[in-house]
């Protein structure tokens, strides 16, 4: 069985652009054969795929990156997660690879995990007690206080007290709306909290696509894949809020962005139920990869689509951002903060550079 004892992160300097699969480690100067080692990637159809591996540097290599991989125990998964974690990394193993807070936890050491970059910058923002509150008055155009309060995965990140407490008006929206619903509930990537103000919901992405809804058939305790499945569940039979206040489906567009259009729902429904005056939504995209896949659904332009099923009054309540956006709104020249800036400056996706922030 391989294992490494590597325990450094590979950031855009350390890491060459390569040829895919060209047998060698993408780290600088590694003279491995990555061939000649192969550890286990995932089972499939009954069958464990292998994938190449450097033991000098713990990486396994995939086709468009890398994942630090340590060895096959628990053990090994935390060492390797927290090379992935530049901020506050005892806190995640702590409440997340330990207890079953969050689904799919241990995919954190990921090179192109978009749950470790929001790990990484919101709980570094948060640490400082300015950032949050500048993007929280950016996002709502107002001065809304000083308590912002943080929400990953659907909890309170409390680096305080060490503790992650769920959110209740989310948990309440599910019993309500998805109460059947089995496999993968809906849950906000992050979210902004000012008690009794404002609801904020970021749905995040690093490297990957906003889903559409599929004309599909779903599997038993699945959400609805289906645009007009989802209106019926998440709108028609909202007891919570009057969606028909909030969304005009006269004139739906081709893209049906499901998961945004779900996140709409539930801050409308999360802000009511806790008695929040206001709620937002965020995509928060890379604007560099959608400067790289110009044209391609990683790219496509989402303001105009999505509000495009919002009443007059609720259009601006959708607005999108970049993470590059994030850095200059919150970020940049606080010195508090110098080190995220650098994570932000070297941050890697796909072995090279994964921001558009020089
Ligand atoms: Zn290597």
């Amino acid at each position: 069985m391989l294992r490494s004892n590597c325990s450094i992160s590979f950031f855009k300097n350390d890491l060459r652009r390569r040829q895919l699969w060209d047998g060698k480690c993408p780290v600088k100067n590694c003279s491995i054969n990555i061939n000649s080692h192969k550890v286990p990637f995932q089972r499939y159809k009954g069958k464990v795929r292998y994938l190449p591996y450097c033991p000098e540097h713990g990486i396994r290599i995939h086709s468009s990156g890398f994942v630090y991989y340590n060895g096959p125990s628990k053990e090994d998964l935390m060492v390797a997660t927290k090379r992935n974690l530049m901020f506050y990394s005892d806190y995640y193993t702590a409440n997340f690879l330990k207890k079953e807070n969050k689904l799919e936890s241990g995919r954190l050491c990921y090179e192109s995990s978009e749950d470790a970059v929001s790990y990484n910058v919101f709980a570094e923002m948060l640490s400082d007690g300015h950032a949050l509150k500048k993007l929280v008055c950016y996002i709502t155009k107002n001065n809304v206080g000083d308590n912002v309060e943080l929400y990953l995965w659907g909890g309170k990140i409390d680096l305080k007290h060490n503790r992650f407490l769920p959110y209740k008006p989310l948990l309440d929206v599910r019993r309500h709306l998805e109460r059947d619903i089995k496999r993968f509930g809906t849950e906000p990537d992050i979210m902004l909290v000012v008690p009794g103000k404002a609801v904020i919901c970021i749905e995040a992405k690093f490297g990957s696509k906003n889903p559409i809804a599929k004309e599909k058939r779903e599997t038993e305790g699945e959400k609805p894949k289906g645009r007009e499945k989802l209106i019926e569940r998440y709108c028609k039979k909202n007891r919570i809020i009057d969606a028909s206040t909030i969304f005009d489906f006269s004139n739906t567009p081709k893209l049906f962005y499901e998961q945004l259009f779900r996140n709409i729902v539930f801050a409308a429904s999360m802000a009511k139920l806790s008695g929040a005056s206001e709620w937002h939504v965020i995509n928060l995209r890379n604007q560099h990869v959608m400067n790289l896949k110009k044209g391609r659904p990683e790219s496509m332009p989402i303001m105009r689509n999505i509000r495009s099923i919002l009443k007059p009054k609720y259009k601006k309540r959708f607005s999108h951002l970049t993470w590059e956006q994030i850095y200059n709104i919150a970020v940049k020249g606080n010195k508090n903060l110098h080190n995220l800036t650098w994570y932000l400056k070297n941050k890697s996706l796909g072995c090279g550079r994964a921001f558009n922030i020089l």
